[in-house]
């Protein structure tokens, strides 16, 4: 290419080597076998197409910077204008009038008349014109400017790869066989220059197969050694801390899958092996009651439990309902957080260090380097979409031997992204809420429809019932959405003048927080004008309707969460989704859905689909370790399970790959594991 050429490449695109460029695939593809012609253009968005005729004139407009150069061109149909804003003297010398060629572009139409900018110009039957598919690939403005094109890059591999006598394959030839894959430079070749549509599927379905069976071979690896090599407690007795509590102060019957998990839990602690296990379960059905009984198990086995939330509401929440239900047996429960003070900090220490102290509860301060415990069996980690795999191994040090792991989410996960975000850990799921729960009524509203919304909210209060008013508050947007939060708030007192009304956003400080969430808690406040603070795990069951306010402006699965606020106690329930009546297409049917189902796993699926896995609630950064390159955990979930089943075969057969038709895996993760963070890696 040239050092100048190559220098701009590596800046713009980070591609350096052969491996570089030809991993640089297209995005999309556009067809060149067809000819059109001027007259039939039409349409305000057309797709890029290919004229085949003669410039008539070309013409240099301007000076300095805002020089252009503009070519008339017909195809004996109608004429375009060609417009170039670079590289015009170059241009100027080498196209010519009365010369045929084929240009391929995008045509816009501008006071009647159609133009192209910058397209490509080949003489007919030169590579690149009429040559069938062509990949489209992705370009900055400054290579754009510089003359490189999508055929720059499809020439350059053509050229590579035709000068490369050995390319060699990188996944072995039983697997290639047994799913009937294409070879690798095959694939590559039809990646970039498809002889036909069914090559290029082809290619892809290679390519994403290589990229994913590579991830979940790293993972199941990685899981198989960690449970061959990792001592784990050994936890045999049910004892009377797990015995007392469920004979004399169980709140209630615990539904038939509350019981089947604890029964999972429980036998994954008595294998002397270290648990890892996730914990799904919609909101509302019953995780915390789960988590208690199983930190349970773990004191009956002399060791500490501790447990984890991702607010200070949640965890001081969950310290509530929890110390008074294990109070009257003498279990010692304290809660840390970051506002604890000093002093109180000091006394958990101390406790945790003798080991008085049973059951942790708190914020990620819980496990920070400073806190130690005495003996530490069990930690539950409760709504952590970010908590990955290297922060879980983090976990492992708080005990000489790693304590057992219990991670659980009402973010209901679409199957193809748990198998990679929480590929390594055992799943047990409730699918059952408790009885006597009423499906939570969904209704779309408009913002001049607010009245309807109002009576509805009086009818509650005037029931005893509470409510919830939800705002969005959004970083790019603070200043702007904490106005509409106060207006909002002010709003509501003015109406509801003979009811209490309490207020909470993320910027308050702990205290004032806590404050105004215990008025609601307990009754004292009627109505919660709030943030998306109460997101995740918050409990008032007397609470029957929540309001959301621009809820166009919410994720699905965020929607689905604060929906799952309400509709907790035995009485119906409403959630009513604000929105101005102009919204994108998308949008209406995304909220649509919400007020169609209340299936958290169809809607974590539809969210996904909509919007692709890197935006689901941030579970990209919990625990993928590298960008995808082709795959996509969205679409493509044929594919990872496939590639699943075949990691998890190839280890079954060959567990520590030491067969020499798996060599070549060792290579190629090693080689991978090289270029990508080393996930694994406990630190
Ligand atoms: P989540 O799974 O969303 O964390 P919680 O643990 O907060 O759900 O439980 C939701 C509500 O259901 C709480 O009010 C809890 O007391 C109640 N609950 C939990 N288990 C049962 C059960 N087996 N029967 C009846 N109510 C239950
Ligand atoms: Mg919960």
């Amino acid at each position: 290419m040239g050092p100048k050429r190559a220098e701009l490449l590596d800046k713009n695109l980070g591609i350096r080597t052969y491996h570089d460029l030809l991993y640089h695939f297209p995005t999309h593809y556009v067809d060149r076998t067809t000819i059109r012609r001027i007259v039939d253009f039409q349409g305000a968005d057309m797709p890029s197409v290919q004229v085949r005729g003669r410039f008539v004139t070309f013409n240099v407009q301007g000076e300095g910077a805002k020089t252009r150069l503009t070519g008339l061109f017909s195809d004996g149909s109608g004429v375009m204008e060609v417009v170039w804003f670079q590289r015009i003297k170059f241009l100027r010398e080498h196209y010519h009038t009365n010369t045929e060629y084929v240009v391929f572009g995008k045509p816009t139409q501008f006071n009647g008349r159609w133009s192209m900018v910058h397209p490509e110009v080949d003489a007919p039957g030169a590579p690149g014109a009429q040559e069938g598919f062509r990949g489209v690939y992705p370009l900055t403005e400054q290579l754009r400017n510089r003359g490189f094109s999508s055929k720059t890059f499809s020439t350059a591999v053509t050229t590579i790869l035709s000068g490369m006598t050995v390319l060699s394959e990188t996944l072995p030839q039983h697997i290639i066989a047994r799913h009937n894959l294409l070879g690798i430079r095959d694939a590559l070749v039809n990646i970039h220059t498809p002889s036909s549509p069914q090559m290029l599927e082809r290619a892809r379905m290679r390519l994403k197969f290589e990229e994913l069976f590579y991830l979940q071979l790293d993972i199941q690896r990685y899981a198989r050694r960690r449970s061959s090599t990792t001592q784990g407690l050994y936890f045999p007795r049910i004892g009377k801390f797990f015995n007392t509590f469920y004979s004399d102060f169980l709140p209630f019957p615990l539904t038939g899958a509350q019981k089947r998990v604890i029964k999972e839990i429980r036998a994954d602690m008595a294998t002397g092996r270290q648990m890892n296990r996730l914990l799904q379960g919609d909101v509302g059905s019953g995780k915390t009651l789960v988590a208690l009984l199983t930190m349970l198990i773990a004191l009956d086995n002399g060791t500490q439990a501790c447990l984890m939330a991702p607010t200070e509401i949640l965890a001081t929440q969950h310290f509530e309902t929890i110390s008074k239900m294990v109070a009257p047996m003498g279990v010692n429960v304290k809660l840390l957080t970051g506002s604890t003070r000093r002093k109180a900090r000091e006394e958990i220490d101390t406790q945790l260090t003798d080991g008085s102290l049973h059951i942790l509860i708190g914020t990620h301060a819980v496990i920070e380097d400073r806190v130690r415990f005495r003996n530490l069996g069990f930690i539950v980690i409760d709504e952590q979409h970010r908590f990955g795999v290297a922060q879980r191994a983090r976990l492992w040090t708080k005990n000489t031997t790693p304590p057992h792991v219990l991670v659980m989410t009402a973010t209901p996960i679409p199957r193809t992204l748990a198998m990679t975000v929480y590929g390594d850990l055992d799943v047990s799921v409730i699918d059952e809420l408790p009885p006597g729960r009423k499906p939570v009524q969904t209704l779309l509203r408009y913002d001049e429809e607010r009245f309807a919304t109002y009576q509805g909210i009086g009818r509650q209060l005037r029931k005893g019932r509470q409510v919830y008013i939800v705002y969005p508050l959004i970083k790019e947007n603070e200043k702007l959405d904490l106005r509409s939060l106060e207006e909002g708030y002010e709003n509501i007192c003015d109406t509801f003048r003979d009811y209490r009304v309490a207020y909470l956003h993320g910027k308050m400080r702990p205290e004032e927080k806590d404050y105004q969430m215990q008025l609601f808690a307990t009754h004292q406040a009627d109505i919660l004008v709030s943030t998306t603070v109460i997101e995740v795990g918050v409990n008032v069951p007397n609470a029957t309707t929540m309001v959301i306010e621009n809820s166009e402006r919410f994720g699905l699965s965020q929607l689905h969460q604060l929906r799952g606020r309400v509709g907790r106690g035995g009485e119906q329930s409403y959630c009513i989704l604000m929105t101005k009546r102009k919204i994108a297409k998308d949008t209406r049917k995304r909220l649509e859905l919400m007020t169609a189902t209340t299936d958290g796993f169809e809607i974590a699926e539809a969210d996904m689909q909509m919007r692709g896995p890197g935006d689901i609630e941030g579970t990209m950064q919990s625990g993928i370790p590298f960008d995808l390159h082709i795959a996509n955990l969205a679409t493509d979930g044929q594919i990872v399970q496939l590639a699943r089943d075949t990691a998890c075969a190839v280890l079954d057969a060959d567990p520590s790959l030491a067969a020499p038709e798996n060599s070549l895996l060792v290579r190629q993760l090693a080689l991978l594991s090289s270029r990508l963070k080393d996930w694994s890696r406990i630190s």
